[in-house]
């Protein structure tokens, strides 16, 4: 269920004491940053400030994330579970969401596999920060980027000629590899155009319904 901020009394407060758990996942990467509680006014102050706020055990009072460090998540949609005793909240972190200084609170071995794609636009985020800078080093994206979107595209053009060669050769490993630089230099045209995966997705997402 959609938690909207009317259907707030369907959800089971009393089974802990007023307090849910609420996982929070990063809306893009789908990884999973931290769990906390909310109790019902931290619930309605996250929906109405749109900022992730949790009722802290410790501190015994409403906590805001990143209230002191600015690391605050975003809010993008909260969702109940199947008995609604559990929260999933989908959010935009502003920075690492672990006190720690890490993405997130968990240092799993693997995240899931489609948030490596995320982490590489980002790097290439901040090669193209670097570069805008004048600080961009001896970076090959910073390179491509600075060479305009002519040859961005012309990169795109010849991986993708590449993934087709591998793929009717039947060379797995080649189509493996192509594939990788394809989507590698398809996220940097997409930085050059000031776009993002997550566009893409919304017009994938747009043909679905
Ligand atoms: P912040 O909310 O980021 O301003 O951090 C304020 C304080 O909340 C920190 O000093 C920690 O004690 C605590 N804290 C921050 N982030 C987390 C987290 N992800 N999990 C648990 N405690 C946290
Ligand atoms: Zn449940
Ligand atoms: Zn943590
Ligand atoms: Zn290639």
């Amino acid at each position: 269920m959609i938690v909207d901020g009317k259907n707030l009394d369907q959800l089971a407060w009393q089974k802990m004491e007023d307090l849910l758990p609420a996982i929070v996942q990063d809306s893009i990467s789908g990884r999973v940053l931290m769990q906390g509680y909310m109790n019902r006014e931290a619930l309605t102050h996250t929906m109405q400030s749109g900022q992730v706020t949790f009722f802290s055990r410790s501190k015994q009072r409403l906590w805001t994330k990143g209230e002191s460090s600015g690391h605050v998540l975003e809010l993008v949609s909260v969702t109940a579970d199947c008995d609604q005793d559990s929260l999933l909240v989908l959010a935009k972190p502003h920075g690492p969401t672990c006190h720690l200084g890490t993405e997130s609170c968990w240092l799993p071995p693997e995240f899931p596999a489609i948030s490596e794609l995320i982490e590489l636009e980002n790097t290439v985020k901040q090669r193209k920060a670097e570069l805008a800078n004048g600080d961009a080093g001896s970076s090959y994206t910073a390179e491509l980027l600075a060479s305009g979107i002519r040859r961005c595209a012309q990169k795109v053009g010849e991986e993708g000629v590449e993934v087709a060669l591998a793929a009717v050769a039947q060379d797995d490993d080649a189509l493996l590899n192509e594939s990788a630089d394809l989507l590698y230099h398809l996220t940097v045209v997409l930085q050059a155009r000031d776009l993002q995966l997550s566009d893409v997705i919304d017009v994938l997402r747009a043909r679905k319904k």
